[in-house]
């Protein structure tokens, strides 16, 4: 008898979130599915980890022949527990899966994103990631069923798979398929809201409102999903700038 895959997954929208128990049950048709994820809500945590108190680990809940367990930490720490915690997982996963996010990922988002890290600290340890975030308004029942046949195909052929995969799908229910495309440039409006507490002193909540401009660049993960294409990018681990090196030797000559 031959193992299914193991796949573990995460998030950054929490242990009970609908994104994340839509793509568990749907991906554990195929594989066998440990899920690890924060006990609460780390979105635009990025890629932090927690060093500095103690973390717990639990057992949520069984639902689907799938253990959903968390971590009081972040998306990173989930990652980095269930991979390096003796005995958690029972073999090493074939493939580590970050969503489905309430949300896209597109763009600049990915360097605040705790979905994207969450898949970026497996790429990290040499195991294909790939991370699914869905534009608000979006079913997530179809998002998943489109999750699961990129995961078949990646199961299918995983040494063609990246290490490192940012998927965002549209909200539209009939999206137009794959389209593998570059980071776009999202653009927000941003702002401080100054507010005062009961007590007289100022606080403020920072971020704009959500909603953001899209370039329309053709190639584009932006231009994709507003053409309501699935969005997939590979992303690399190294970003050294490598035509700025020149330069900069030069200036510091
Ligand atoms: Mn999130």
């Amino acid at each position: 008898m031959t193992l299914r895959p193991l796949i573990l997954i995460s998030n950054d929208d929490g242990v009970r979130a609908l994104g994340l128990r839509t793509l568990a049950l749907a991906v554990s048709a195929v594989a066998d599915v440990v899920v690890m994820a924060p006990l609460e809500e780390a979105s635009a945590k990025s890629h932090a980890l927690t060093l500095a108190r103690p973390l717990r680990h639990r057992l949520d809940r069984v639902e689907g022949g799938v253990e959903f367990h968390s971590v009081d930490g972040t998306p990173a720490d989930c990652v980095y527990v269930a991979l390096f915690k003796a005995d958690f997982l029972k073999r090493p996963p074939s493939l580590v899966l970050s969503g489905i996010n309430h949300g896209y990922n597109l763009g600049s988002d990915t360097f605040y994103s705790g979905t994207v890290a969450a898949a970026r600290e497996a790429a990290l340890r040499g195991i294909p990631a790939i991370a699914f975030s869905l534009g608000q308004g979006g079913q997530f029942e179809q998002a998943a069923s489109s999750a699961k046949l990129f995961v078949d195909r990646a199961l299918a052929n995983l040494k063609a798979m990246p290490l490192l995969t940012n998927v965002n799908f549209p909200p539209q229910p009939d999206h137009l398929g794959f389209r593998v495309c570059r980071l776009g440039r999202r653009s927000y409006k941003d702002d401080v809201y100054l507010r005062e507490d009961p007590r007289g002193h100022e606080y403020f909540w920072i971020g704009g409102p959500p909603t953001a401009h899209h370039e329309p660049l053709e190639g584009t993960d932006t231009f994709a999903v507003d053409q309501g294409y699935c969005s997939v990018t590979p992303l690399g681990l190294d970003p050294t700038a490598d035509g700025a090196m020149a330069d900069l030797a030069t200036l510091l000559r």
